[in-house]
């Protein structure tokens, strides 16, 4: 049979949740499940995050899916509600909502949800930078007076736009902001107001900024957040392994190009392997020369360079510097090596994408 399999390791996802605690020790972690938990599977993360304080996650379903799946920790929607009705549906499931343009506020004012409810906790956004979600400074004030005065508890939050380059100038220009207007309410109002900025690559560059909520992702997945250190340096874990099998073996003579576009060709005679994972499954088809996969013969592994155009059903590797190699061999497309990280970089993009757009066609083990 066909297999291109998807394999999830619970002990690195917790292994990677310590490593966040022992960076943050004083902070509570939303982990970050948003996208089907950055493609691993909400269900396959969801018991390994128990020791989290809660999961966010970037809509109304997929905050619905992990209560049906019995989470029953706090459950961050980081982007809120999207009508009058999901705010009710927040409070029926004990959701808590991001609130960042005046629509949210209208609706979170005019529905109070009871007392002890989850969702009487907002997450207040301030737009510092990032010119996406939030409210300005004027805005932010007022619609925290406001939401104060209803009875809500707030956690001022904001996201950064550059947290991998730590010496980007619009990070000391955010804290900035963030700091100045979390200082004046502080005064203005008579709660304990609480404060979250740092997602994954913040967490690592901005130690000083933890406060009271850290919003980890992709570390927890095992990627390196940051521009400056490999996931290995950050000791972290590869949750997911993304394999596949030799499917046939060939040789190819010098001068001969393999795939569509005739793209690689045999400087000289070239032992290759077809394997049998492409683009339909989630390996990107844009990869350069850099790409490789490890191959598994028995207890040995071997690295060996992706040739020619990935494709949508397969890929070719060249196999000339192995020993025999079985038909049927497990194929690493990412996983321990190749890390994700080294794929995305051959393929010009970033480890979540590659992640999140995985398809449906790999079995999920
Ligand atoms: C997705 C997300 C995060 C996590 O980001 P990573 O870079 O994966 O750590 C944090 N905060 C918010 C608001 C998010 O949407």
């Amino acid at each position: 049979m066909r297999t291109a399999t998807i394999t999830i390791n619970p002990s690195a996802l917790t292994h990677n949740l310590n490593r966040v605690k022992a960076i943050a020790p004083h902070a509570k972690i939303l982990a970050m499940v948003k996208s089907n938990a950055y493609g691993h599977s909400v269900k396959a993360v969801l018991p390994a995050l128990k020791q989290a304080d809660g999961i966010g996650v970037a809509t109304l379903t997929e905050a619905l899916e992990a209560r049906q799946l019995g989470w029953s920790k706090a459950i961050g929607l980081v982007e809120g509600v999207f009508s009058a009705q999901e705010w009710q549906q927040a409070i029926a499931n004990d959701l808590s909502c991001v609130i960042h343009h005046a629509p949210q506020l209208k609706w979170a004012l005019e529905a109070l949800p009871p007392t002890h409810s989850a969702t009487k906790l907002v997450w207040l956004k301030y737009n510092t930078g990032m010119n996406r979600l939030g409210f300005n400074e004027e805005q932010v004030i007022e619609a925290a007076k406001r939401l104060d005065d209803a009875g809500y508890q707030l956690i001022l939050t904001t996201h950064f736009a550059n947290a991998d380059v730590r010496e980007h100038p619009l990070n000391s220009l955010q804290i900035q902001r963030f700091s100045k207007v979390f200082d004046t309410l502080q005064t203005m109002l008579d709660q304990d107001l609480k404060a979250s900025l740092c997602n994954s690559a913040a967490i690592v560059n901005f130690p000083e900024y933890h406060c009271d909520w850290v919003r980890p992702g992709i570390m927890l997945y095992g990627s390196s957040p940051v521009s400056d250190q490999s996931a290995d340096m950050l000791d972290l874990q590869a949750v997911m392994t993304f394999s596949a099998q030799i499917m046939a073996l060939q040789t190819v003579k010098a001068g001969d190009a393999i795939g569509y576009g005739s793209r690689w060709i045999a400087a000289t005679d070239t032992r290759t392997a077809l394997v049998s994972v492409g683009y339909g499954d989630g390996y990107p088809r844009v990869v350069d020369d850099s790409a490789y996969v490890q191959v598994v013969a028995g207890i040995e592994r071997f690295v060996c360079p992706v040739i020619g155009r990935v494709a949508m059903d397969m890929l070719v590797i060249d196999i000339s510097t192995l020993p025999e190699v079985a038909l049927d061999s497990t194929v690493i497309l990412w996983g321990e090596v190749p890390h994700v990280d080294e794929v995305a970089a051959s393929a010009g993009t970033i480890s979540y994408e590659l992640l999140c757009r995985l398809s449906a066609r790999p079995l999920r083990l």
